[in-house]
């Protein structure tokens, strides 16, 4: 029976799907909760057909009554919630004066927004445990970057939530980080390749050439990193935003 369980969001593919996959690896139950609720119950079903733990759920993580009844079905489900991912997002790139304020709002909603209410509404079950781990989904964006001003404000207030909520979430076990990534080969890069009228393999190689380490990241690279501040070897980090970015903003 395993150990703990988690809540991942945007887990059915990219990203969120590598971390579910390996919080199940380290014996983690998982929700997997993503807009989708096909593709939510389609990633659980590789995992347990791996031999792990997982439920679906379909759930806009920037709708508050979609989010308690996500918590409260896994809690029902699989008994508990320890941690939390918030990684669903989406991009909504234009430049300033071509940003819509649809555009600004949505990435607002799903990223800030869609982080707020799930830890909002995990931190109850973890309070009362007197334990938990929060770990959010900022970028090398939160810096600045151009066509992105929605992302970059929201992946920057990612930070400050993260730093508040380690604040208020301390006194009772519960850590909370964030993982900001660089340049990660999915689905949402492959995007923004196609935007901008080039190949995903011709941005991808472009990125790496000026990326210290010579490649782009991939989902396990971030995978990795989130396992990490999840697990009790983090056990003393909490309130920390930490690059996992091949040295890109070195
Ligand atoms: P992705 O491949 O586009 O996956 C995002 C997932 O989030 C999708 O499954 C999507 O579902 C889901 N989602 C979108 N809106 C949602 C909502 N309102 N409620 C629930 N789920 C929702 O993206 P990714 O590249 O794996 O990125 C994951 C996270 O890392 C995001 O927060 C992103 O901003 C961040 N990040 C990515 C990179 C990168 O280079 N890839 C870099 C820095 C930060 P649908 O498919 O149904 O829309």
């Amino acid at each position: 029976m395993p150990s703990r369980t988690a809540f991942v969001t945007g887990a059915a593919r990219g990203i969120g799907a590598a971390t579910a996959a390996r919080l199940a690896e380290d014996g983690c139950a998982v929700a997997v909760v993503d807009l989708d609720p096909a593709a939510a119950m389609e990633a659980a079903g590789k995992i347990n057909a791996a031999g792990g733990t997982a439920i679906g759920i379909g759930c806009d993580v920037s709708d508050e009554t979609q989010v308690a009844d996500a918590v409260a079905r896994t809690l029902a489900d699989l008994g508990s919630l320890d941690v939390l991912v918030n990684n669903a997002g989406v991009l909504r790139d234009n430049l300033l004066f071509k940003m819509s304020v649809d555009d600004w709002d949505t990435v607002m909603s799903v990223h800030l927004r869609g982080a707020f209410l799930c830890s909002r509404a995990a931190q109850k079950h973890m309070v009362d445990n007197r334990s938990g781990a929060i770990v959010n989904t900022s970028s090398v964006s939160a810096l600045g970057n151009r066509g992105q001003a929605n992302y970059a404000a929201a992946k920057a207030g990612i930070q400050g939530l993260t730093r508040t909520l380690a604040m208020e979430l301390g006194p009772f076990g519960i850590r909370v980080n964030a993982v900001a990534p660089g340049f990660i080969a999915t689905e949402m890069t492959a995007a923004t390749a196609e935007r901008m009228g080039v190949s995903a393999a011709d941005l991808q190689a472009k990125t790496a050439e000026i990326t210290p380490l010579r490649r782009v990241g991939t989902p396990a690279d971030i995978a990795n990193v989130v396992a990490f501040l999840a697990s009790d070897d983090a056990g003393f980090v909490t309130g920390q935003t930490l690059y996992v970015d091949g040295g890109r903003r070195l």
